[in-house]
């Protein structure tokens, strides 16, 4: 779930050939996040993010968890609605 877009100053520091330390910053959007699977809340750049997932029609996992164990508790989930077996094709009648 998505909670909200933060932008984040972040301050960098870089040694010139002078010798001299120069302090400079960017500014990062940051997504924070709440994971679907166990609840926490994470952050992640909006950059490594596809702008579709940006809602709350898709789930969020965060790094600590496993994304593929929870894909696969989602499927049982979703036979255990439509009460159907692995290898049954739901029809677009019966939605
Ligand atoms: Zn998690």
């Amino acid at each position: 779930m998505l909670i909200e877009i933060r932008h984040v100053r972040i301050e960098y520091s870089r040694l010139s050939k002078q010798g001299k330390q120069h302090f400079y910053f960017r500014n990062r959007k940051v997504a924070l996040l709440l994971c679907d699977c166990c609840n926490s809340q994470f952050e992640r750049p909006v950059k490594q993010m596809d702008p579709r997932r940006l809602t709350d029609e898709h789930t969020h996992v965060c790094p600590m968890c496993n994304t593929k164990k929870f894909a696969q508790s989602r499927g049982v989930e979703s036979r255990k609605f439509w009460n159907t077996t692995v290898d049954q094709d739901i029809g677009l009648g019966d939605l």
